[in-house]
């Protein structure tokens, strides 16, 4: 995931290099969970300013989720603007600025103003998780605020059983057929329900997998067998 996240910036700086002494401006997306850097062009006259061509974003729209919006400061600072801040405050979007000097690129990076967006988070165990995307779910969805777990690094491979042991204490019972909002619990990588899903009308999953960026997608063959219960909230 890094390595990708990774791909994107290189490939961002790239583009930043060919566009110099103009500002380049790119975007990343993700389809099913995996981010890479898409160039756009840049609209602008001026050279100290861009404007994302919108056909393009348009196109990278049908493509995947957006993650970031992507601009560089040719022989500058990545720090933002004044215009940056307001734009960036406006678009309600994640913003990564590069700034190339000498060759040399650093990086300023803006998450979306407010609420964590469900889909296209970046992974970090414990603080955004799987686990942490299905209390958001409940909190923005439905009003309802889930319990909290203290989570290790890795719990499901050192005999930990976190989903089993505390769903009915966070006021879930297992139930046959998921029905929208439904947890899924699956044992992906590990022989204990390590993962948590939420399931939805369309027969789909938004759930944060390790390593990627969450989203939603089709609950598919590999992830039924690797179902072990579907859960439904009680209270
Ligand atoms: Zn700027």
């Amino acid at each position: 995931m890094t390595e990708l996240l990774n791909k994107c910036r290189a490939d961002a700086e790239a583009h930043a290099l060919a566009e110099h002494p103009r500002e380049a401006v790119g975007l990343v997306i993700a389809s099913r969970g995996k981010p890479r850097y898409v160039p756009c062009r840049n609209q602008s006259e001026e050279l100290d300013h861009f404007i994302l061509h919108p056909e393009d974003y348009a196109a990278a729209e049908d493509e995947g989720d957006i993650v970031a919006v992507v601009h560089s400061h040719p022989d500058a600072s990545p720090e933002p603007s004044l215009h940056d801040i307001a734009s960036h405050a406006a678009s309600r979007m994640a913003w990564w600025i590069v700034g190339l000097r000498d060759g040399v690129a650093t990086w300023h990076e803006m998450s979306a103003a407010g609420e964590m967006p469900l889909e296209g988070r970046v992974f970090v165990h414990g603080a955004i998780d799987c686990y942490t995307l299905i209390r958001d779910y409940y909190r923005q969805a439905r009003g309802i605020h889930l319990l909290d777990f203290y989570r290790q690094d890795d719990w499901w491979h050192k005999g930990g059983n976190l989903y089993l042991e505390n769903f009915e204490k966070a006021g879930f019972v297992a139930t046959y057929t998921p029905r929208n909002g439904d947890v899924v619990l699956m044992a992906i990588g590990s022989p204990t329900p390590c993962h948590g899903a939420i399931w939805l009308d369309g027969d789909v999953l938004l759930h944060h997998l390790y390593g990627r960026l969450s989203c939603r997608e089709v609950y598919g063959a590999a992830y039924r067998e690797r179902t072990t219960h579907f859960l439904t909230y009680r209270g």
